[in-house]
């Protein structure tokens, strides 16, 4: 059996006398390097050393990996734990040594440890700070504070290593090297789980993060089986909020989670800063199973693999939750992601820069092992076929083809009157209103030109007294509304009113300018009126209120579907043009678990002729095995029109084999 990294640990303790540290039990730097190399010599199969990079002093930057197949890319969260950033907090340096060790002798033997291994990829920094360590400083080498110096979203600052601390800048480039699921940074000073925002803009105030539920769920998975934390007298449940604690510029958990999609809290051991290290077991034993179940977490929510539907190369692919304004992203090694979420039902977006994004809806979530969803995205859908310009026959079949996902369904519209607008305008500049008014009450409006928005006239309201009304009304289609009023009356007496179908949508009185006042009208038609009353007494200036330049922007095109959805990784499908027109297009959009895409359309208008009666259904002067196939296209009972008047030529009602013979002797080849 291996010796346990627990022994080499006892070991080493007897030969830290030597230390210049306060207290000598402490282990040095060359002790953690060289149990980090004796680990990953006694482990190979689990357990890799990785040099991250040199501190200001010219000190390795150690990580170990300990993971099933470490070195190889798997479909696994990558998960990282980053202590002693402050050189002065060397009980969370142990805590890492306690944890590797344990983790290292209990694989293969402890169910628990071994799926940990298997399933997640872990990482453990004992010493981010070394050159701070080996001072005794909380600053590293360069007096920077590295806590305090990482990229800071409320100040704007870019995602780069530019101008930063040595080793903020090596723990950077790691992290963008990697795809971190959840993560955690050990300090000592206090005992408690600090969860994101540390800093929200808003000073030391509560403020929580887009995923809040999640924060607080797993900083409770770790004080909960810490049995001091969940106690304290200061924090409820032993958690806090980071700004609400006290808000810092720069913290390393915040450029985590908002930078770089991952899950990271802060978690203070001690409250005091420096405990005897006879103490350290003790502190083990209370944060052991805090460690684990910690880690455990970044098993939950909802994981898939993103890929190219086309090649099923890994995709890099940014993914949202609908509601929570937050992204994450699938690591493009693999094209694996993890979503941690609690139990509940989302919708998920993948967004591929050059692909067509797939949301996905209602997601289940349950307790326990993550729901798995896996993505296949591609390009958005292309309409290949009719493209415009193509001249088609009324009623003669053709494939309607396009590009798209190959795990998508289609839904596949035409419109024979595209870009069909039709708008109704009146700028009131004739000197009579329109007969599409109808006027009432005391009196009618008319065409004024005492005030105009455009041009020299407006409808104004009608002259009337105290205790009068006046209105006018037309009815419109439904469209684009917009117009300019403007009212000058008693303030909060006299008041001019709008309203679409009985309902006020404008309430105004006292001296105003010109407004515009815009909405959309949906359905069919509508009915617009504008109305100007006044109260028993008092007039002030001008008594009166003016509409001008009136605009409904018509949108008449109507989509018509062809197939509503057509089976997954369809290309095609049949049609047959209803009508002689001139404006065709046709329209194409994926279909994907609930979430459409973009339509895409024709890149022009197409145009459908009907046929001759003569055979040459396609009418290209030729009788010849096109026509034929359309011939078959319309053999039955009751053909359609234009079939009955290409085909039918003993006109029955059928077209048959009676017709067929008539057809024969008229097919001619090219050139015929
Ligand atoms: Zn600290």
């Amino acid at each position: 059996m291996k010796p346990s990294c627990l022994n080499v640990i006892a070991t080493a303790l007897l030969f830290a006398l030597g230390s210049v540290s306060a207290d000598a039990a402490y282990r040095t730097y060359a002790e953690i390097e060289q149990l980090l190399e004796d680990a990953e010599n006694d482990y190979p199969e689990i357990c890799q050393r990785h040099d991250l990079g040199l501190s200001y002093q010219g000190r390795r930057l150690w990580a170990l990996n300990i993971t099933n197949n470490p070195g190889v890319e798997e479909d696994e969260p990558e998960f990282k734990y980053v202590s002693t950033m402050h050189g002065d907090e060397w009980t969370c340096n142990e805590m890492c040594l306690y944890l590797i060790d344990h983790m290292l002798s209990n694989y293969g033997s402890d169910s628990r440890i071994t799926n940990l291994i298997d399933e997640i990829d872990i990482w453990i920094v004992p010493l981010m700070n070394p050159d701070g360590y080996v001072a005794n400083t909380r600053s590293n080498a360069q007096g920077i504070d590295l806590n305090r110096n990482f990229p800071e979203w409320v100040n704007g600052d870019p995602n780069t290593t530019s101008g930063r601390a040595t080793e903020t800048a090596v723990v950077m480039d790691w992290t963008f090297a990697s795809s971190f699921t959840l993560s955690a940074n050990f300090h000592t000073g206090a005992l408690v789980v600090n969860y994101p925002f540390d800093n929200d803009g808003m000073g030391s105030v509560p403020s929580p993060s887009p995923d809040d539920d999640l924060f607080i769920y797993i900083s409770e998975q770790y004080s909960q089986h810490n049995q001091p934390m969940w106690d304290s007298p200061s924090f409820y449940h032993g958690i806090t909020n980071g700004a609400d604690w006290y808000s810092i510029d720069g913290g390393m958990q915040d450029w985590h989670y908002r930078y770089m999609g991952d899950n990271e809290v802060t978690i203070e051991f001690s409250n005091n800063k420096r405990p005897p290290s006879s103490e350290i077991p003790q502190f083990w034993e209370e944060n052991r199973e805090s460690m684990l179940s910690y880690m455990d977490t970044c098993l939950i929510g909802i994981r898939g693999i993103v890929t190219d539907a086309n090649s099923g190369a890994p995709l890099l692919a940014t993914v949202t939750v609908a509601g929570r304004d937050h992204e994450i992203y699938s690591d493009p090694d693999v094209g694996d992601y993890h979503r941690m979420l609690l139990p509940g039902t989302y919708d998920l977006t993948f967004e591929v820069d050059g692909y067509e994004p797939v949301t996905i809806q209602d997601v289940v979530v349950t307790t326990g092992e993550a729901t798995r969803l896996d993505v296949q995205l591609s390009g958005p859908v292309v309409v290949t076929y009719p493209n415009g310009g193509e001249t088609l026959t009324t009623g003669v079949p053709i494939e309607v083809t396009w590009a798209g996902n190959p795990v998508a369904q289609f839904h596949v519209q035409y419109t024979a009157n595209y870009d069909d607008y039709t708008n109704v305008t009146d700028d009131f500049e004739n000197a009579e209103l329109g007969p599409e008014y109808t006027f009432g009450g005391d009196a009618d409006w008319y065409a004024s030109t005492e005030d105009a928005h455009g041009g020299a006239r407006s409808a104004q309201a009608g002259d009337i007294g105290d205790y009068d009304t006046t209105w006018m009304t037309r009815t419109v289609p439904a469209g684009e509304l917009s117009f300019w009023y403007r009212v000058s009356s008693e303030n909060g007496w006299d008041w001019f009113d709008f309203y679409i179908d009985g309902v006020r949508k404008i309430h105004a009185s006292g001296q105003g300018s010109w407004a515009l006042y815009t909405t959309t009208l949906v359905g069919s038609s509508h009915e617009l009126k504008w109305e100007y009353t006044k109260d028993t007494s008092m007039s002030y200036y001008s008594d009166t209120a003016w509409i001008d330049d009136l605009e409904i922007t018509c949108e008449n095109t109507v989509w018509t579907d062809i197939i509503a959805l057509t089976a997954p990784g369809a290309t095609s499908t049949p049609w047959a043009p209803p009508a002689a027109g001139s404006d065709y297009k046709v329209r194409v959009r994926s279909y994907i678990s609930g979430g459409y895409g973009v339509f895409n359309e024709s890149a022009g208008t197409f145009t459908v002729a009907d046929p001759s009666a003569d055979g040459d259904f396609d009418g290209d002067s030729d009788v010849d095995l096109e026509d034929f196939a359309a011939f078959q296209a319309c053999l039955g009972d009751s053909p359609s029109a234009p079939c009955a008047a290409a085909f039918d030529f003993e006109p029955d009602g059928d077209v048959d084999l009676v017709d067929f013979n008539i057809l024969s002797p008229l097919l001619v080849g090219p050139g015929g």
